[in-house]
């Protein structure tokens, strides 16, 4: 058979001059990239045409079609009940998975998620996971739809071949400064999604300056775009438009951020990302029908929460996939950084503006994500933040505590951390959590 080539220049063409694609059109250019007849130079042509030309919602939702349908597709049906899906826009401290999941399993949703590892100054659910020790995360599938059954919960790396023409696209979006396009987002997130066989998807759509799209009137475009796709593909969709402006939790780093989500399933702790965990929360158990509103949905992740139900569902997983339940009880079986350095603020201040994505960059450069595919990481390294935006910093108090492999390197974080928060004299607002809920039934 004749090898497949779009005539890419004439696609390239039409959304150059701001004209709209055909399902045809957008089918021929996802098809040639997935089987790799159109060369990377064309793809990111076209890349920055629709970065800079747009789509409409139609061909949006085309293209994640196209990509849904460009590798396998999971099949859950063989799990009882309706599965719900939580996906991030990807943020710096956000934990989220690791409180909600066995919350919401402990309410009685099924829970099979896929999940993924670190990317740029993002950090990953597989890679948190892993920093437990013995925690596997590869499964087959036969095995992880088994573990559902039997205890509700299973979280392991995307094994099958899921919306392949994302990868190709992504990584290219990633050399050549078009990530930040909301059909090029919308459909890479969904694409996946849907290819992933939940019955219904819960999209927390990042805002700020640690998020894929930076201000509000962005993200709430990109949740409304993946809402409608949502809907056009037959899913129930819910979306939360919420704040990037600072880490989501207070610890950043893998073994950091699974002792502050046992810190919070064992009631030590709280703070926003249980705030949004438990609003997630109520909104994934009123779209798999475990509650009539997300209100009572809220409810019944509170209660799971204060019965201790969570972290016991959160011990029966890490148990199932070979991790060391104990860690449970005792998160200093977690890994521990040899070098653990207290920073202080150097004046009395309000904490003001972070720059987000430095701050989670900050944590790559400690080890705590990759720099390059196949990079190894460091589990025990990272930071705890002492003071949220708004509060009051007295001199010489706790601002922020360095997990690092030696001095040198705790050294560059004080640098990078203190450049990437801004001090004031006068008062800071608090951001707000939760900007906007959208619905698409
Ligand atoms: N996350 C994704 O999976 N894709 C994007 O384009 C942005 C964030
Ligand atoms: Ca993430």
């Amino acid at each position: 058979m004749a090898e497949y080539k779009p005539d890419m220049l004439s696609l390239i063409t039409k959304k150059k001059l701001g004209g709209e694609l055909s399902k045809e059109e957008i089918e021929a250019f996802v098809k040639g990239v997935t089987e790799k007849t159109v060369p990377d130079y064309q793809t990111a042509a076209m890349l920055m045409a629709i970065r800079f030309v747009g789509m409409k919602d139609s061909e949006t939702t085309c293209l994640t079609l196209a990509m849904r349908d460009s590798g396998d597709a999971a099949d859950m049906s063989s799990i009882p009940g309706i599965k719900v899906d939580k996906h991030s826009t990807g943020g710096v401290g956000d934990t989220v998975t690791l409180v909600l999941a066995p919350l919401a399993a402990a309410c009685g949703v099924p829970i099979p998620k896929l999940s993924g590892r670190g990317l740029g100054h993002t950090g990953g659910t597989i890679d948190k996971l892993e920093s437990i020790p013995g925690m596997r995360v590869e499964m087959d599938e036969e095995e992880f739809i088994a573990q559902v059954k039997e205890i509700g919960i299973a979280v392991m790396g995307q094994t099958k071949n899921l919306a392949p023409a994302d990868k190709i696209l992504y990584s290219l979006r990633d050399v050549t400064s078009t990530v930040d396009s909301i059909p090029l987002v919308a459909s890479s997130i969904m694409s996946k999604k849907l290819a992933g066989g939940a019955d219904g998807i819960l999209l927390d759509v990042k805002s700020g300056s640690g998020a894929v799209m930076n201000s509000l009137e962005d993200s709430i475009l990109l949740a409304e775009t993946m809402v409608n796709i949502g809907k056009l593909a037959g899913k129930k969709v819910s979306a939360l438009v919420t704040d990037m402006n600072q880490p989501l939790g207070t610890h950043v780093g893998n073994a950091l951020e699974v002792k502050e989500a046992i810190d919070i399933l064992s009631g030590r702790t709280g703070g926003d990302l249980l705030t949004l965990s438990l609003a997630l929360g109520g909104h994934m158990l009123a779209l798999a029908e475990k509650a009539d509103s997300p209100e009572e949905g809220e409810r019944l992740m509170e209660n799971a929460l204060r019965s201790g139900a969570g972290l016991e569902k959160l011990r029966q997983m890490i148990e199932a996939q070979g991790g060391n339940p104990a860690v449970c009880d005792d998160t200093s079986l977690l890994p521990q950084a040899p070098v653990i350095k207290e920073i202080k603020a150097g004046c009395s201040a309000y904490v003001g503006k972070m720059n987000t994505t430095a701050l989670g960059l900050a944590a790559q450069n400690l080890g705590a994500g990759r720099k390059e595919l196949g990079d190894e990481l460091d589990y025990s390294v990272g930071f705890v933040m002492h003071a949220r935006i708004g509060d009051r910093l007295e001199e010489n108090t706790p601002f922020f505590t360095i997990h690092a492999r030696c001095e040198e390197e705790a050294l560059r974080a004080e640098e990078e951390i203190r450049a990437a928060v801004e001090l004031s004299e006068a008062p800071v607002e608090r951001p707000q959590l939760i900007y906007r809920v959208i619905k698409n039934k």
